[in-house]
């Protein structure tokens, strides 16, 4: 399943490069272009849902291993001790910029409050 006009559709398949940090057949991790804490890594099911509910609605499993993936992504960059975050913007109140669904793995340093006002 993939949008023909999606940016992370097309760094699945290839069309644009990525720094991956952690692929399997149904999940992508890959660093974002415009990093915000000294770990920031993308987690993204392969598959184009738009955000977490169309997601979970119709691939419920799928979910858990991307979130799996996530925790997977935390450990191996030395983040998992120390505490990282896991962010899902969605929709426009969210701030969600790119309509394929995806976790932000933030970790590195402290995050501060979770919201800034
Ligand atoms: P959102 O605001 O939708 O939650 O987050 C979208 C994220 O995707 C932003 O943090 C942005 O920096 C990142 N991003 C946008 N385009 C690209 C791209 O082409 N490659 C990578 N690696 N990250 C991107
Ligand atoms: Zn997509």
């Amino acid at each position: 399943m993939t949008d023909a006009d999606c940016i992370f559709c097309k760094i699945v398949a290839g069309d644009i490069p990525a720094t991956k940090v952690l692929e399997n057949d149904r999940v992508l991790a890959f660093r974002d272009l415009y990093p915000k804490a000294p770990t920031h890594v993308l987690v993204i099911p392969k598959d184009h849902y738009a955000n977490v509910a169309e997601l979970t609605a119709a691939d419920p499993a799928l979910a858990g291993e991307v979130l799996r993936a996530a925790a997977e992504v935390a450990l191996n960059e030395g983040v998992a001790e120390d505490g990282w975050r896991l962010l899902a913007n969605t929709g426009a109140n969210g701030g969600q910029e790119v309509f394929h669904v995806h976790f932000h793995v933030f970790g590195g340093k402290p995050l501060g409050r979770m919201l800034s006002n």
